[in-house]
């Protein structure tokens, strides 16, 4: 580094300069870690990982899904032997020395698609790789067993015209790490919120079809700020939506703070507002009722902000009776809302549930407001966004925030069968 210094006060101040910026060196040398990751992507479905690992004793693992190939432990640029032994998602090693500098090398084989992984893949296991991009819901960096929360210097190698979309190379806590979603790809459109002390951020990298345009982008920023303004503040500080192309995720995944959607058949829109809005249900209130409030109040608050026109809030009001009564008519009989979440794995019911969960809390909405203008089945929510991470009965939530007799409607409508569905629009 060179320091020019013009004037009588060179020598003066170089004598000052020099110390600091040696304690500056020496501050940056002790806060550069020992632990550093090198991730490469390959587009040809392959992550290279290479890991510069100060030893010191400590058990040492591999977070690799069971995908992991190609090991190798280097110690002064010569192999070295080592025993491994799998204790659930993490590879672990033994037999390395007990300290020094060492280096790891090893692939991990990447799914294509999530649906098209086989046997049902699980979520935090889900390393995906593309033409169009890069998708991984774990952080599947090697750890030093106790060290979690010490930092790691983690930096990428994408191929070319790509770049990080979620996540960065960075010195970050390992465990911070572990929890993202990373996500890399060609980068196409953002839009981005900042509100309070939070920032949301939707991407649609090349590749991705956006249903609706920019509109898209500027309806969902939106929304972010409407629910949460009205939904009040939550624990992280930054959110993150994407839209993918279907070549990378076919379906949707959903993490504490970022969910990912594919672009196929233009339900994006849905699947965003909708999970969006758990970021704030937590998962306390029973299945069968968050879901149809959630389903209901996603739609009410995207007609808030300018994504949908109150006429296909209508329309949409109209296909879930529909969805309703076929379901009836198909099964013969009408099943209470509070038993269908038994019925809904893996995939069957999902949509009656919505369907029928969405008229229950338009009901419930409509009777709130009917006994007390001034609430609303919003107030509710943000009653249950503020306890989200307490025990409570809904039933007694909604009286003390609204003062409306819920435990009557609860027998009525969500323990009891409807048989005529079309009461619940009136
Ligand atoms: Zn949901």
């Amino acid at each position: 580094m060179m320091i020019w210094i013009k004037g009588k006060t060179k020598i003066k101040r170089f004598v000052i300069l020099i110390p600091a910026a040696f304690g500056l060196w020496i501050a940056a040398a002790a806060l550069l870690p020992d632990f550093r990751v090198e991730v490469t992507i390959r587009s040809q479905g392959e992550v290279e990982v290479r890991a510069t690992i100060h030893l010191d004793g400590r058990p040492v693992y591999i977070k690799d899904a069971g995908r992991g190939t190609e090991i190798r432990w280097l110690v002064g640029g010569k192999d070295v032997p080592f025993q491994t032994r799998r204790e659930g998602d993490a590879l672990y090693f033994s037999g390395l020395p007990a300290s020094g500098a060492a280096r790891l090398f090893y692939k991990i084989r990447a799914f294509s698609s999530y649906i098209n992984s086989g046997d049902r893949l699980k979520l935090r296991e889900a390393i995906l790789i593309s033409p169009s991009g890069f998708l991984a819901l774990t952080g599947f960096f090697p750890g030093i067993e106790g060290s979690e929360h010490e930092p790691i210097d983690i930096r990428w190698r994408l191929p070319r015209r790509w770049t990080m979309i979620s996540g960065q190379s960075s010195v970050q806590p390992l465990h911070r790490a572990r929890e993202r979603m990373w996500v890399a790809a060609r980068p196409d459109r953002q839009g981005r919120a900042e509100i309070g002390g939070a920032s949301f951020t939707v991407s649609v990298p090349e590749g991705a079809i956006l249903w609706g345009g920019s509109r898209f982008l500027d309806g969902l920023t939106a929304y972010f700020r409407h629910a949460w303004e009205k939904f009040g503040p939550l624990e992280k500080a930054d959110f993150e939506a994407f839209l993918l192309p279907r070549a990378l995720l076919a379906g949707f995944v959903l993490s504490s703070r970022a969910i990912a959607v594919s672009d196929e058949f233009g339900e994006s829109i849905d699947r965003l507002t909708h999970e969006m809005l758990h970021w704030w249900s937590g998962y306390r209130v029973p299945y069968w009722i968050r879901e149809g409030l959630i389903a209901y109040l996603s739609r009410k608050i995207r007609v808030a902000c300018g994504l949908d026109g109150e006429a296909i809030f209508r329309q949409h009001l109209q296909s879930c009776l529909t969805a309703v009564r076929e379901s009836i008519k198909k099964s013969g009989k009408a099943t209470p809302l509070a038993e269908m979440s038994d019925m809904i794995s893996p995939n069957a019911r999902f949509k009656d549930l919505h369907a029928l969960g969405t008229l229950v809390a338009r009901r419930l909405d409509l009777d709130i407001q009917a006994q007390n203008p001034k609430k609303s089945l919003f107030d509710v929510f943000a009653a249950m966004a503020r306890n989200r991470n307490r025990n409570f009965d809904l039933r007694d939530l909604v009286e003390q925030e609204t003062g409306f007799r819920a435990k009557p409607f609860f027998e009525k409508y969500v323990f009891g069968k409807i048989e005529n569905p079309e009461n619940l629009l009136k």
